[in-house]
């Protein structure tokens, strides 16, 4: 009988239970492999209905599935109900977890392939939240709860500290062992070149075939579906195999000369169309 009790005494609590809000640290060192991991938060399970029940903020999950599934679109904001649980899912395993599943399958998806070894074979990365993290912005941010501010974006990144997405760097190596060249191709300006070389380099990117950043002159009023489009275009009329091709945003992977495959990784933080 006490079992009984213990045992239902505990589903009430696991029932009833509330997400504790978030305390947004100054300082996020989570993707830093020299700098020790000190702000893990616990697992979702509290805000996916256990037992059953209804519990607020549950929603926010479909939301996310709904945004990596491009059934959302065009959204410039996180809607507010769902900024904690979006925080929760950025700094806990969740967001590791689910993007380490798209980069094992992009993984053995280069290795069913073919490879001629003739120096055409290409992977196309995208730079933020795919090669680069800028979750620690974003932490200090409001997880995309407030509208983009390119001052303050841009300063951060001028500041050179982003870490690499642990699970697309370990990709990255492991294409290139395979013989795959790596082509970066970021929305990020040409007036930022210099300190994405640099923040690439840091983490741990050190090789690449191109490194293409936008030309705002020529590319002015494009979306990004257009302009990466025919940089990718230009890419497989100089010969290229583009063998995969991996972004946090949909529109890194549709369009034109989209690649053998597409691979998308999580990031429900903001939308680029
Ligand atoms: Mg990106």
């Amino acid at each position: 009988m006490k079992i009984l009790q213990v045992f239902s005494l505990i589903s009430t609590l696991l029932a009833t239970s509330q997400v504790p809000d978030l305390h947004i640290p100054n300082q996020i060192h989570l993707h830093r492999p020299d700098l020790h991991i000190y702000n893990q938060i616990h697992f979702l399970r509290p805000l996916s209905g256990s037992h059953g029940h209804d519990i607020p903020g549950v929603s926010c999950s479909s939301w996310r599935l709904a945004v990596e599934t491009n059934n959302i679109i065009g959204w410039t904001i996180v809607p507010e109900e769902c900024v904690n649980y979006v925080g929760h899912y950025m700094l806990g395993q969740h967001y590791r977890n689910d993007s380490k599943v798209v980069t094992d399958a992009a993984l053995d998806h280069a290795k069913s392939m073919n490879l001629t070894g003739d120096g055409k074979d290409i992977w196309v990365f995208d730079v933020d939240e795919t090669t680069l993290s800028n979750l620690p912005y974003y932490a200090s941010n409001g997880f995309g709860s407030t509208p983009y501010n390119s001052t303050a974006f841009n300063a951060w990144v001028l500041e050179g500290k982003a870490p690499a997405l642990p699970e697309s760097l370990k990709l990255y190596k492991s294409l290139l062992s395979l013989g795959i060249k790596v082509v970066f191709l970021t929305g990020r300006p040409e007036d930022q070149r210099n300190v994405t070389v640099a923040n690439l380099k840091e983490v741990g990117y050190h090789t690449w075939e191109k490194l293409i950043l936008k030309n705002s002159t020529y590319y002015s009023g494009s979306t990004a579906v257009v302009y990466k489009s025919k940089e990718r275009k230009k890419l497989e009329e100089n010969g290229y195999r583009i063998i995969g091709n991996i972004g946090d945003q949909w529109s890194d992977l549709l369009g034109t000369n989209t690649g053998n495959r597409t691979f998308k990784l999580p990031d429900p933080m903001y939308y680029i169309s």
